[in-house]
Order: structure tokens, then C-alpha cells, then sequence
């Protein structure tokens, strides 16, 4: 096999900014009418919008995803004292805001059937805590790498005990299933314009409110809780998250070309599939039936005993090329900040998170990645494997 091994021209990146080339316009007018303020036209055009893509609920522009769930949390009371059920397997800012308000967050296993949270894990949770008479204030649940959860049964597990559900969609703007977007199953739902997401704003958030009141209150406390009066008057305690109209205007430009990001980077995945499926051990991230994912992040996870290849070798040799990929997230009970939070795993002694974490790796997935990219991925993963197996098989003789 031709070895890859070439020089590089530059990093091919996990998931890079991919501007529409219409950014500047938006921004331009904003300079030209001087809406240089976290107030301004593109604020309320990005929300609008934004609420006719998902074709449901409220939605309010925020300076993050991670300040979208904070307001979701401070909405649903929660505070010292309560107890929120997170996905274990996610980014850290899913269950961040938990702890800025002094509550508890209690972790709930992966199923491997979606790698996202187990509805069988969760029911035992919910069980649990209905006997001991404190159910959890509400329920994060994260739609990883732009792929569903069970969203139906976590949403009648959660309706059989009245608990209010928390969509973290930061990774999964522009994923369907049955047709409805993610982020409107939920009482509240998030997303996030992060510089590495699908579409990108530099930065800013955006929470989805299934009640219009409740979306006048959010507004409220994103924007310090200024009581209605000429001078400064304060009753509740208010936070400065509201989204800057400069950032919208970039966030505008970006929901243009949405479908278009998304469809390219489903078709990276199907590329890495077609091409690395049938290796052996390796097995892609699965989907749900009837959802269209936007493949955010192709993910697989490398069985070591048949591919002859531990992950961690693996992506310290594509990191060595200046390919940069990534392991799964560290599941959230296993982080030193979350030490000694409760956890329910998917079955006794089989925590699907932890396996995933040791087998699964994300590749590079941007939607501005070269078909040559894509290619030099592919080959490297296939050389490496290939190479290890010959090495191997040369030790056993
Ligand atoms: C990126 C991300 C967030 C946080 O969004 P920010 O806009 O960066 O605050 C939350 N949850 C998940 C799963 C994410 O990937």
C-alpha cells in the first residue's frame, strides 16, 4: 500500500469555522446603523429565524449555549438542594450550570444503541428518586455529535413522573427526527454557535422556550433583570448573557447556508463509511431510525483485539501527521469535578460510556474539508492498521 506518509500542507482540523462569504454584510449594516450593542436588529431577525428553521417554541439569542442551560436551570427553580439528571457522556458544559446554582447533578449512562442517554438507566434514576420522594428538577439530555437520544422514551419516562426536560442540542442544529427538529421536544431546548459547532457566530447560544412567557423571562434575566422604571431598579437577580447584534449578524449569515453544512458533512460520513466500515473492529456511531442526523462529528469506535490496534496508538499516530482527532468524551462521573455524583449505569457492571470512551475516536468532520482531506484520513487510518496487523502477525511467528 502507498505509504500517506507525505508532507503535509497544513492541520486538517477536527471542525473548523466555515463562513458563508455573506458575513460581512450583515455586520457592515450593523456598523452603518451603529447596532454595536447587545440590542439591535439582527438579534430579533436571528431569533425569528431561527424559531422558523426548527419550525417550533421561543426562541431567545444568548452569549452561549452554556449560559442558554443556565437560564433553562434558573426558569425551572433549581437551585441548593435539587438534584438535575445529566447525560454522563458529554461535553462538561451540559452539567456545568447545574453546579452554578448549587444543585446536584446525578449522571445516567450511554445505551449503546444510540450512545446517548440510556431510557433504561434513566428509569431506574427516576425510580429511585420517586421512592425517596425527591425526583429531580429536570432532565439534561444531549443529542451527541448531532445524533438523537431515544427522545420518545426519555419523553415518557420523564412525562410518567412529571420531570421537565432540557434538550442540550449544542451539537445537533439541523437534526430531525420524524421530521420535528431537536430542541422542540423538550420544555426548553439549546443550542450553541461555538467556533467548532456546524454553523458558527464566533460565539453565542440560543434557548428555545416551548412557552412565550417563559421566553420574556429569560430575556429578562439574560439582560440583568431591570425592573420596569426610568432608574435602575432590581428585584431579582439577573445575569449580562444576551448575544451581541454583531455576533447574530454572523449567526444570520450562517443559518443560510445551514442545510448546506449539514449535508456535507453527512456526506463525510458516508465517506469514512464506505471506505472504513469493513475494517476490522470498527464500528460508526449508529443512528436511530427515522431521525436525519447532521453527522456533527463522524465518531467510530476500534475494538483492539480484532483491528490489532489500541485507539489511543491509533490517534497518536494520525496526531502525528497533523491530523487532528479526538477521543469521546470523558463521561462526566469520571471527571474530577463531578467526583463522587451519583451515577446510574445502562446495566449492572456494564457502563456503556466508560467502553465508549476507551474504544471511540472522532475524526476530522468540518464541512470545508477537501475531498483530498477525506482521503488522507482514510488512507492514513487503513495504512496504520494495516502496517500493525503485519507487525503483529510477524511477533507471533
Ligand atoms: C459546545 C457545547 C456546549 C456549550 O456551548 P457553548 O456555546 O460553547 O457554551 C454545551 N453542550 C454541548 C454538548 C456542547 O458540545
Amino acid at each position: 500500500m502507498l505509504n500517506p506518509k507525505l508532507p503535509l500542507k497544513s492541520k486538517i482540523h477536527l471542525s473548523s469555522p466555515h463562513m458563508s462569504g455573506n458575513e460581512m454584510k450583515y455586520i457592515e449594516e450593523a456598523f452603518q446603523s451603529n447596532w454595536i450593542a447587545p440590542v439591535g436588529p439582527n438579534i430579533d431577525a436571528f431569533e425569528r429565524e431561527i424559531e422558523s428553521y426548527i419550525g417550533d417554541g421561543h426562541a431567545v439569542a444568548v452569549s452561549s449555549g452554556t449560559a442558554a442551560i443556565h437560564l433553562a436551570l434558573l426558569l425551572l427553580d433549581v437551585k441548593r438542594g435539587d438534584t438535575v439528571f445529566c447525560s454522563t457522556l458529554t461535553f462538561v458544559a451540559s452539567a456545568n450550570p447545574v453546579l452554578y446554582q448549587g444543585a446536584e447533578p446525578i449522571f445516567i449512562d450511554s445505551e449503546p444503541e444510540t450512545w446517548n442517554m440510556s431510557p433504561k438507566a434513566l428509569k431506574n434514576a427516576l425510580e429511585d428518586a420517586n421512592a425517596s420522594g425527591k425526583l429531580p428538577k429536570a432532565v439534561i439530555v444531549v443529542h451527541l455529535y448531532g445524533q438523537m437520544a431515544n427522545i420518545e422514551e426519555i419523553i415518557n419516562l420523564c412525562a410518567e413522573f412529571n420531570v421537565p426536560i432540557i434538550e442540550d442540542s449544542a451539537e445537533s442544529l439541523g437534526t430531525f427526527y420524524k421530521g420535528i427538529s431537536s430542541g422542540t421536544f423538550g420544555d426548553f431546548g439549546i443550542f450553541s454557535f461555538n467556533g467548532n459547532k456546524i454553523i458558527t457566530a464566533s460565539s453565542g447560544g440560543m434557548l428555545i422556550c416551548k412557552d412565550k412567557n417563559q421566553a420574556d423571562r429569560a430575556l429578562f434575566l439574560a439582560t440583568q433583570a431591570k425592573d420596569p422604571a426610568l432608574h435602575y431598579q432590581h428585584s431579582s437577580l439577573g445575569f449580562n448573557y444576551r448575544m451581541s447584534n454583531i455576533i447574530a449578524g454572523i449567526g444570520r449569515s450562517q443559518l443560510e447556508v445551514l442545510e448546506s453544512r449539514v449535508l456535507a458533512r453527512r456526506c463525510n460520513f458516508e465517506k469514512y463509511k464506505k471506505a472504513l466500515a469493513s475494517l476490522p473492529g470498527i464500528q460508526f456511531m449508529p443512528e436511530i431510525e427515522y431521525s436525519r442526523p447532521n453527522r456533527w462529528l463522524t465518531t467510530f469506535t476500534i475494538n483492539e483485539k480484532e483491528s490489532g490496534i489500541s485507539p489511543t496508538s491509533l490517534m497518536k499516530f494520525m496526531l502525528e501527521e497533523n491530523i487532528e482527532v479526538r477521543p469521546v468524551w470523558k463521561p462526566l462521573h469520571l471527571q474530577p469535578l463531578f467526583q463522587g455524583c451519583t451515577y446510574y449505569p445502562h446495566q449492572e457492571g456494564g457502563s456503556v460510556s466508560e467502553q465508549l470512551f476507551f474504544a471511540g475516536i472522532c475524526l476530522p468532520s468540518g464541512s470545508n474539508m477537501s475531498m483530498e482531506d477525506i482521503l488522507k484520513v482514510i488512507n492514513l487510518i487503513k495504512y496504520t492498521i494495516y502496517n500493525h496487523k503485519r507487525n503483529d502477525d510477524h511477533i507471533v511467528l
